[in-house]
């Protein structure tokens, strides 16, 4: 029986081998179940050889048995000495970066074999787009040192665009934004059926998760000092444990706006046993960001101007890599490029599935585009905005957005409306339309015993989670005092499309809010709440004219104006598309018989 092929993302960071079986792409778990095996190579205390998440936790403490990053030096004859008979003995032996590869291509071959009960013995093998002829052949030969036949070495930024079904006949160009936890790339490639071409690469090969988790540790050892007036101790030890509950803080911001910590026994004053109790704000994290995002968006100016491309020439974006999961990631590329980057794939198994593909293809499997599962309707609470007209109750606020990948989790942040509220309804909706009414129910539960406070002062953070089997769980948190509650709505159901329908499907939606232009509000939290653009500037013209008309229809514009505020705090959507045009008629007639217009 033939042996299997498989596509392997060897990452500086992270590492992942997929498979092609019946057309589909999929990762492949570790027994663990992680699919994502960690690229760190160590000997253990006895001389035993360890890799991924086990090496990982050794680093800490053994630094001097344990490898991070080699990809870094791919190419090169960098060489590293490692204890190769525990700490009993002094024997070393220096590896090559190809060898030190090597041990994670093994162990993700072993991961493929235990998990298919099969022999693989053919990889296909993704490098970044500049890695030169030396860094591809040092891939290679590593690869033949684990005992795979390397079939092709692709790049990566052409291996996530596969992921993404980009093989029509048609040329597209595309931009692969990739951050991962030690490194940052952006390519531009253009692709004709099977040819891809790189047009440009940039990056910063020393940018990644791994520097926001370092700010977040030194905000957090700030945090520490300023509350018990000593420092967070220095030893490696707890250091390295700072870092990993910085890394924790900012993975739960990316679907939480707000991350408690609570690190017990991390100093000590005299004999006290100091701990780390605080709260972390996405906001903060995104200030401690934000700069060396900015450095990133440098790079993509450079690569499309390397490219000869204007951003609006782009066909698509694709975001790879764990740190991509970040909103304000998603959020500034999408500002800086005026366009929405495509989502689908996970970020961080893209290049994988990208590279299992590639290998189907070269072996002759019939493959299909990967498919995902979407949220066919949009969900969300009921919510009162303030507006220029005043409170507008029942409008539907959505947290996921319909066509969202699942799973996916996600939270806005909420206000009480009045003086010593002590409780809010939370009504759970899904649907399209902007009254939350109009919307199919799913639910209610109320949060009692909120503290007292003046109206606004009290905020409650919604955080939807919605599963891979259709189940979505709410919680709602008091900020202050960590008042809770929680509903789950088991049948929301799930929808599924490959990448192209995805895509069409999100343009579709697009193509139907620009037509309709009389929405009235735009619900995120109390403070973006505007009247749609339109509308606000009528109102605020009618407003004008209060001023200067004759008394009579001083009165008939109070009284339309009066009519509209009322259809607005209804939600009554049609009576406010007809007053719209009523009022709108009104201001034209009046204004061509105003005194300064005759
Ligand atoms: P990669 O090298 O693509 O596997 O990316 C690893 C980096 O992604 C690490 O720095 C992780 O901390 C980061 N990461 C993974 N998941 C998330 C998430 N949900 N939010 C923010 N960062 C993440």
């Amino acid at each position: 029986m033939m042996s299997r092929t498989v596509g392997i993302d060897l990452g500086t960071t992270n590492s992942e081998v997929a498979i092609v079986e019946d057309g589909q792409a999929r990762v492949l778990p570790g027994e663990d179940g992680d699919l994502i095996l960690p690229s760190c190579v160590g000997f253990s205390n006895t001389g035993k050889v360890v890799v991924g998440r086990e090496a990982l936790r050794q680093y800490a403490a053994a630094p001097e048995r344990t490898v991070r990053s080699i990809k870094r030096w791919m190419g090169t004859d960098h060489k590293t000495t490692l204890p190769i008979e525990g700490t009993d003995s002094d024997k070393t032996r220096d590896f090559l970066p190809h060898e030190i590869s090597a041990m994670i291509l093994r162990a993700l071959k072993q991961r493929a074999e235990t998990a298919l009960r099969e022999e693989v013995t053919q990889a296909v093998i993704t490098v970044p787009a500049y890695f030169t002829d030396a860094q591809r052949q040092a891939t290679k030969t590593a690869g033949e040192i684990a005992g795979l036949e390397v079939l092709q070495i692709i790049n990566e930024p052409t291996a996530a665009a596969l992921a993404y079904d980009v093989r029509s006949d048609e040329t597209e160009q595309v931009l692969v934004y990739d951050l991962g936890g030690g490194t940052f790339d952006v390519s531009v490639v253009e692709i004709t059926g099977e040819i891809t071409e790189v047009l440009a690469s940039h990056g910063n090969n020393q940018l990644g998760g791994d520097d926001f988790d370092r700010r977040l540790q030194l905000h957090l050892a700030e945090q520490f000092r300023q509350t018990h007036g000593v420092a967070v101790p220095d030893d490696p030890a707890t250091q390295a444990r700072l870092l990993r509950t910085a890394e924790q803080i900012k993975i739960a911001l990316s679907s939480h706006a707000f991350a408690p910590v609570r690190e017990a026994f991390l100093g000590s004053k005299g004999n006290t046993s100091l701990h780390l109790e605080t709260e972390v704000a996405r906001s903060d994290l995104e200030e401690l960001i934000r700069p060396l995002l900015e450095q990133t968006l440098e790079a993509i100016d450079r690569a499309l101007s390397d490219a000869k491309l204007q951003p609006d020439e782009l066909d698509r974006i694709i975001l790879v890599g764990g740190s991509t999961r970040i909103p304000l990631v998603q959020q500034m590329v999408e500002e800086h490029l005026g366009q929405t980057p495509v989502d689908g794939v996970q970020p961080d198994l893209c290049v994988a599935l990208g590279a299992a593909l590639q290998a189907g293809v070269l072996v002759g499997e019939e493959v299909e585009a990967i498919l995902v599962d979407v949220i066919p309707h949009s969900l969300g609470i009921s919510a009162a905005v303030s507006t220029p007209m005043g409170i507008l109750p029942g409008v539907f606020s959505v947290i996921i957005p319909r066509n969202s990948v699942v799973p996916v989790s996600r939270s806005e942040v909420y206000s009480t409306l009045s003086p010593n509220q002590t409780a809010v309804e939370i009504e759970i909706f899904q649907g399209e339309n902007e009254m939350a009414e109009e919307n199919v129910p799913l639910g209610s539960y109320r949060v009692e015993g909120l503290p007292p406070g003046p109206a606004g002062s009290i905020q409650i953070e919604v955080h939807f989670d919605f599963d891979l089997n259709g189940i979505l769980t709410v919680t709602t948190t008091e900020k202050g005092e960590g008042q809770q509650g929680t509903l789950v709505v088991n049948h929301a159901g799930i929808q599924r499309l490959s990448s192209h329908e995805l895509k069409q499907a999100r343009a579709d939606l697009e193509a139907l809010f620009e037509a309709d232009e009389t929405i009235p509000v735009i619900a995120k939290d109390r403070e973006d709440i505007q009247l749609a653009p339109e509308l606000a500037a009528l109102i605020e013209r009618a407003q004008q004219m209060l001023q200067i008309l004759e008394d009579k229809q001083v009165e008939d514009l109070q009284a339309l104006l009066d009519q509209l505020e009322n259809a607005l705090a209804e939600g009554e959507t049609t009576t406010v598309s007809a007053l719209q045009e009523e009022l709108s008629d009104f201001l034209y007639y009046a204004s061509t018989n105003t005194p300064g217009n005759t």
